[in-house]
């Protein structure tokens, strides 16, 4: 088949006398390395090396690397803490705690949101699970760690910023008609009216709401929690 390398090794059945003897084929292969190493100390631009972290490999845009976690206009995680992902993950690194959310129309929002990226085998299947276009992945491989616990990352480090796209790139994500970003049928995307959904007014109004989540959550972000609560 064309493009197959044969790799499986050619093993003369009888080898010869200066075979046998070894030493001429040690100083042969030493031969090798030298000319290899001498050429490369004359031609450094010959060395397929890539000499990170001065130099970076271009992965394809769609490079399946750290996930972030997408955010709406008003800055608020899109995540609506459906589970969908921790369950397509084959490597159950996802662990999400959900709570209530203040705005009716989103119902629930992340109030934990862990990747364990020891485990995460970076396969792509929580960001094609995912409902609400809230989980993507970026072009960042440059995770290293010293620990277990720095390897899980919370919603403070997954949730997007600037900075990190901007350096990075966007990688692994769903693809839709037009520019490719929006998805034909995103609740997630419209406004929410002031008044039209919000739950304390509603519980003024005497109208019984189901209360999952007991105790007002962080909201993923002290600031975004303000908002809520003002
Ligand atoms: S990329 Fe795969 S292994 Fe990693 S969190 Fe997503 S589903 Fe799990
Ligand atoms: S990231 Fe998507 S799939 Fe995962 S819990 Fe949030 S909304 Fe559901």
């Amino acid at each position: 088949m064309s493009g197959v390398i044969d790799v499986s090794a050619r093993i003369p059945d009888r080898l010869t006398f200066w075979q046998r003897l070894y030493l001429p084929e040690i100083f042969r292969g030493m031969a090798v390395t030298l000319r290899h190493l001498v050429l490369n100390v004359v031609n450094p631009r010959r060395m397929p090396t890539i000499q990170y972290p001065e130099q970076k490999r271009n992965y394809s845009a769609r490079f399946r690397g750290k996930h972030i976690l997408k955010t709406r206009e008003d800055g608020t995680l899109k995540c609506v803490a459906c589970y969908m992902c921790a369950q397509a993950c084959p490597a159950e690194c996802i662990t999400i705690v959900a709570g209530e959310h203040p705005k009716i129309a989103y119902e629930k929002y992340p109030v934990v949101f862990d990747i364990d990226m020891m485990r995460c085998v970076f396969c792509g299947y929580c960001v094609d699970a995912c409902p609400k276009d809230a989980i993507w992945m970026t072009r960042n491989y440059e995770m290293a760690f010293f620990t277990r616990e720095e390897a899980v990352f919370s919603i403070d480090r997954l949730r997007e910023s600037k900075a990190e796209i901007d350096a990075h790139g966007y990688g692994y994500r769903p693809y839709y008609p037009g520019d490719g970003t929006t998805p034909p049928t995103d609740a997630s995307r419209l406004p929410v009216v002031a008044g039209s959904g919000e739950r304390d007014a509603l519980r003024q109004a005497g109208v019984a709401l189901p209360n999952r989540h007991v105790g007002a959550g962080p909201l993923n972000a002290t600031s975004q929690a303000a908002k809520f609560t003002a």
